[in-house]
This record gives C-alpha cells, sequence and structure tokens, in this order.
C-alpha cells in the first residue's frame, strides 16, 4: 500500500503527537489532491497537543490534526470543473452541509451542520490531502506561500474586524496574538479612526503598533482609561470592540470601555463561566456579536484583495518561526509556551 507521512495525534495525552505513516490518499470525483506546501499551527492545534478539556471532549484519536495550509493541486476528480492542476491553493476548513436553512439562504458560514477539519475529521498536517472542491480557494501565486498558508486565521481577523462598520471609529482590540495582531492593518484600511490594542505581552504588544495601532494597553500595569485619556478625541470610549483574546478580564474590561450603543465582535474563545456586566450591556445598548470562522466565500474574496494591495507585508510579519515539518515536536513545544507568533511547518522537498 502507497503510504504518505502525516503529523497524528496517537495518544490522549499532552503531546501525544507521532510523525506516522498513513494510507496515501484518493480523491473522490468531486476532490482534489492537493501536495501540501506549507502549513501553520493554530491554536486550536495547541489546544489538541495540550489535551484540554475541550480537546478530551472533541478530538477521536488517531486522527491526522491541523487545517492552516497552502499546497498545489496534482489531479481533480473526475467531477471537479472549477480548479486545475498546477494551481496554487489553499482551502476553507468548514465543511458545510448545502441544505440546512442557513446554507440554502446563501449563509454557509452559518451552517448548522459545520464540520471542521483537523478537527472532527482527519487534517491537513499530512504530505497530500483529498480535499472538496467546492472549499478550495484558488491563491494568486505571487503573494509568498508563508502567507498563504495562514488565510485561515487572517480571514478570522477580515471577517471579525469588518463585521461593522469602522469608518471614524475607535476600536477597542483585546489580545495581541497572530489574529488581534493581524486585524489592526484591516482595521486602519478600513477607516477606523484611534486603534487600541491590549495584552499581557509586551512584544506582542510592540509588534501591534509596528503594524499601525494608535496606542496599546499592558493590562498588568496600566488601565484602558488611563491610556485613553491621553486621547481627547476618544471622549464616551470605544465605538467597536473586537474580543480576540479569550480572556474573561479581557473581556470584562472591554464592556467597561465601550461608548453607548458600541458594537462588540467576540472571536475569542471565552470561559463558560464568563461573567458580563449586563447592566452595562443594556443600559449602554451594546451590541454583542459572536463571530466563528469565515464568511464564505466574501472573506476570502476580499483577504486576497487586501493581500494583492500591501495587506501581505503586513501578514509576513506575525510568522516568527519556520520549521522543517519533521521538526514539529520543537515547532509545538515553542508555540505552546506562547514564544513565538505564527509558526510555520515546511513539507515541500
Ligand atoms: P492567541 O492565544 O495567540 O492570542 C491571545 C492573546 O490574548 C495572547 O497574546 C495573550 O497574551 C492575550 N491575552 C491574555 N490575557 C489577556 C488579557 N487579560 N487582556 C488582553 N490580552 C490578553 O490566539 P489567536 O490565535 O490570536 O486567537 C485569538 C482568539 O480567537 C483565541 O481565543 C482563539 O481560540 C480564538 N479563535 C476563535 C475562532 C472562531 O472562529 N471563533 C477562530 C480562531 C481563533
Ligand atoms: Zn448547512
Amino acid at each position: 500500500m502507497k503510504t504518505m507521512k502525516a503529523i497524528v495525534k496517537a495518544s490522549q495525552q499532552l503531546g501525544g503527537l507521532e510523525l506516522r505513516d498513513v494510507p496515501f490518499p484518493t480523491p473522490d470525483d468531486d476532490q482534489v489532491l492537493i501536495k501540501i506546501k506549507k502549513t501553520a499551527i493554530c491554536g486550536t492545534d495547541i489546544h489538541i497537543f495540550n489535551w484540554d478539556a475541550w480537546a478530551q471532549k472533541t478530538i477521536k484519536t488517531p486522527q491526522i490534526i491541523g487545517h492552516e495550509f497552502v499546497g498545489e493541486v496534482v489531479a481533480v476528480g473526475r467531477l471537479v470543473s472549477t480548479v486545475k492542476v498546477g494551481q496554487i491553493v489553499s482551502g476553507e476548513g468548514h465543511l458545510v452541509c448545502g441544505y440546512c436553512r442557513n446554507c440554502i439562504s446563501g449563509f454557509p458560514h452559518l451552517c448548522c451542520h459545520t464540520v471542521g477539519i483537523g478537527v472532527n475529521m482527519d487534517g491537513v498536517f499530512s504530505e497530500y490531502i483529498a480535499f472538496p472542491a467546492s472549499n478550495v480557494w484558488v491563491c494568486d501565486p505571487s503573494i509568498p506561500l508563508d502567507v498563504l498558508s495562514i488565510q485561515d486565521p487572517l480571514g478570522n481577523a477580515v471577517h471579525t474586524a469588518l463585521s461593522f462598520p469602522v469608518l471614524g471609529e475607535d476600536v477597542l482590540v483585546t489580545g495581541a496574538g497572530p489574529i488581534g495582531l493581524m486585524s489592526v492593518p484591516i482595521l486602519r484600511r478600513a477607516g477606523a479612526r484611534y486603534i487600541v490594542v491590549t495584552d499581557i505581552n509586551p512584544e506582542r504588544l510592540k509588534l501591534a503598533k509596528e503594524l499601525g495601532a494608535d496606542a496599546t494597553v499592558d493590562v498588568r500595569s496600566q488601565t484602558i482609561q488611563e491610556v485613553v485619556a491621553k486621547f481627547p478625541l476618544i471622549r464616551e470610549g470605544f465605538d467597536v470592540g473586537l474580543e480576540m483574546s479569550g480572556s474573561a478580564s479581557a473581556f470584562s474590561d472591554m464592556v467597561e470601555a465601550m461608548a453607548n450603543g458600541g458594537n462588540i465582535a467576540i472571536l475569542g474563545i471565552l470561559p463558560q463561566d464568563q461573567q458580563v456586566n449586563w447592566n452595562k450591556v443594556i443600559f449602554s445598548s451594546l451590541t454583542l456579536r459572536g463571530i466563528y470562522g469565515r464568511q464564505m466565500y466574501d472573506t476570502w474574496y476580499k483577504m486576497t484583495a487586501l493581500l494583492q494591495t500591501g495587506l501581505d507585508k503586513d501578514v509576513a510579519k506575525v510568522i516568527t518561526h519556520n520549521f522543517d515539518y519533521t521538526n514539529f515536536q520543537e515547532a509545538f513545544e515553542l508555540m505552546a509556551a506562547g514564544k513565538s507568533g505564527k509558526v510555520i511547518l515546511d513539507w515541500s522537498e
């Protein structure tokens, strides 16, 4: 039997990743076969690596993990006419049903049967993958491969940053992880007036400044209000908030810092027992919107347009490490220790 290498969550424990020989995939009639060139490690993969409560509930072992990738099409199924051999492609990792109310109404990002590649089924950390043609995104090959490999989280940033109008608005971003960082140049291009970013990591806050934040707040030593006091034009609080930390206290800080009528988009995965100051939400007429994934495929279209007009340079700054895929263990440990931005695994020989 023909085999290929893949990174598999093999055992139900901290770490538990193995490089294994797995069966070589054969694409179905409506799939394409992709030779993986680069993959990136997501926070979700770190949850699986750490084998936390969410991973224990969600992941069936053994399973190939990973969902952020770029590769080259090497074969297409009999029914595929939209993708060609030789194209550089990435893909939407949320597979939708196509028949639920939201799918048939043109809102597949709201599908109630969404299945996640690398989470609910085998993922992309492998030499090849058979991928549904419907979910393939054909890339502009002039954009660097490293950048193309992180379109999944970049798409989270695009979708979240554009979920409310920001032209002329003051925006608070809680969390300067890769997604929070990438949202800054997008907010800038969308016309935000002031962009303030919070975190507890000085290096990440420095990068936020480089990417165009007007001010940063290290919430370990400063309050948002102390920093906002230096901006006389921000009189009544923030108009738009992007929660991108998953931290309970960051979300609470954000709610307090919003102007009446403000809009909050929540991407960060907050704890189940998150406390919310409902009096502030109600009496300040705040809108809270949960964000999952990306809009199919408007986010991908806008993201490509942004990358083709300079965003690729900004996005490249959040990539801090490149490893050969065989050194995956070191890459995961580095990322799990919080000592990196985006970490890329290289699969091209
Ligand atoms: P990340 O974990 O790298 O970034 C989170 C950042 O928040 C870190 O820099 C951390 O230092 C910072 N932080 C911690 N405590 C803080 C506090 N009190 N105040 C301000 N900042 C604080 O994650 P990421 O990859 O950038 O993703 C951001 C969030 O979005 C994560 O929670 C992730 O799980 C979530 N996510 C959600 C979706 C979705 O579809 N909803 C998709 C991808 C990621
Ligand atoms: Zn559906």
